[in-house]
């Protein structure tokens, strides 16, 4: 067999994640690969930590990008702050809270769960009676926002709960970072890990983390060594660390940083604050179309991300049909619901790049035609119009 190269399809992504790709990131990724060490190189890293705690809102020295994606920067802020024996409370309302359990018993601790439904955000006060019951926890996590079900929860007010019970906290900022209102510094955030394909809207694949003072000094005071050697922050500060000698770890993924630079300056030029505007005036117009249709949202309009939209099924449509003709037809991708959501919600995506008036009214038209043809039950026609009037 004679192998030819891939050529993928222009899609629209409006999923979950990865979102599009601003062409100018895959301009900067084809860039000429130079030395990780290369006196050039070590200066983009400095620019990309200060662009990354511009955006995380923070000082914190220790902001930078994991080589690897966002689960890999949750496992970095597990393996690094948790030891054996160690209590950790986790706060679960969806997908990503299974994965934090999952981690701290890796890490040889023990997981208290408090547990919310899928589609609410945390309750602070379950946090609270769960911290007064377990005396001994020294760690709180929990997710921001939700991509499994689109619910953000009070990190603010998580974080200050924690606090008061002498807690550490550990926040996934997967897709909040960009899209919500996220201050680390203000809110006071010990650990944070984000990803880069969700409202950054870059290529997936590395995951920006940030540590305050009070997480880094239990790293370096830790009884054990982190069990896992490449994500060992002890080490990977001579890499990436204030004034370090950049020693080497491991060789940076060149041009991927390339293109995350890029996206951060592309975040910069439009303003953190902007960008936060932009998501919530998308996820406006994308409502008023959705209702106009006839069809609702599965998380109520208190807690719900605009950059996550889970939107319930018209009765008797088999949900896995639309997303095909969708993708086959009209090159749109959006989610499938996860777990017991799945079958019940699609999960459209208005992150970063893709969080545009032209990608509001391409999805509402596609979707509203694959469903009439579907003979849906539906109110056909009217989902665009109603969109363009919510952004006039
Ligand atoms: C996407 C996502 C992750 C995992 O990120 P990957 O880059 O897929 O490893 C973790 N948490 C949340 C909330 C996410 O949305």
């Amino acid at each position: 067999m004679t192998a030819t190269s891939f050529h993928p399809p222009q899609r629209i992504l409006m999923g979950p994640g990865p979102s599009d790709v601003n062409p100018r990131v895959l301009e900067a990724l084809s860039r000429p690969t130079i030395g990780h060490l290369d006196p050039m190189f070590v200066a983009l890293m400095d620019d990309v930590k200060s662009l990354l705690q511009d955006s995380f809102l923070t000082k914190n020295k220790l902001t930078m990008p994991i080589s690897a994606p966002g689960s890999a920067g949750m496992e970095t802020c597990f393996v690094n702050l948790v030891e054996p024996g160690d209590t950790v409370v986790v706060c679960q309302n969806g997908v990503f809270g299974a994965r934090m359990k999952e981690n701290v018993e890796r890490c040889g601790a023990t997981a208290v769960m408090v547990q919310d439904d899928w589609g609410k955000p945390v309750d602070p006060n379950k946090l609270e009676e769960a911290l007064k019951a377990n005396p001994d926890a020294s760690i709180v996590a929990f997710v921001h926002a939700e991509t499994s079900t689109g619910a953000i929860s009070d990190a603010e007010a998580l974080v200050k709960i924690a606090h008061d019970h002498d807690c550490l906290t550990i926040v996934d900022a997967v897709t909040s970072l960009a899209g919500s209102e996220l201050r680390v510094d203000d809110w006071n955030i010990d650990a944070i890990y984000s990803g880069t394909q969700k409202c950054l809207s870059c290529t997936p694949g590395i995951s920006p983390v940030s540590f305050s003072e009070a997480a880094i000094e239990k790293i370096q005071n830790r009884k054990t060594t982190v069990q896992s050697w490449f994500m060992d922050l002890n080490l990977v500060m001579g890499y990436w660390g204030e004034g370090a000698q950049r020693s080497y770890h491991h060789t940076a993924p060149i041009n991927a940083l390339y293109g995350f630079h890029e996206s951060l300056v592309i975040l910069q030029e439009e303003g953190l604050e902007n960008s936060w505007a932009r998501h919530a005036v998308n996820h406006e117009a994308l409502k008023a179309g959705i209702e106009a249709m006839g069809l609702g949202f599965f998380v109520d309009e208190a807690y719900r991300l605009p950059q996550l939209n889970a939107v319930t099924l018209p009765e008797g449509i088999d949900e896995a049909a639309v997303r095909s003709e969708l993708l086959n037809r009209y090159n749109l991708e959006i989610g499938a619901g996860l777990g017991p959501m799945a079958g019940k919600i699609w999960r459209i995506g208005l992150m970063g790049h893709a969080s545009s008036q032209q990608n509001v009214l391409t999805c509402l038209g596609a979707l509203d035609s694959v469903l009439t043809n579907m003979n849906a039950k539906i109110d056909s026609g009217k989902a665009v119009s109603a969109a363009m009037a919510a952004f006039s």
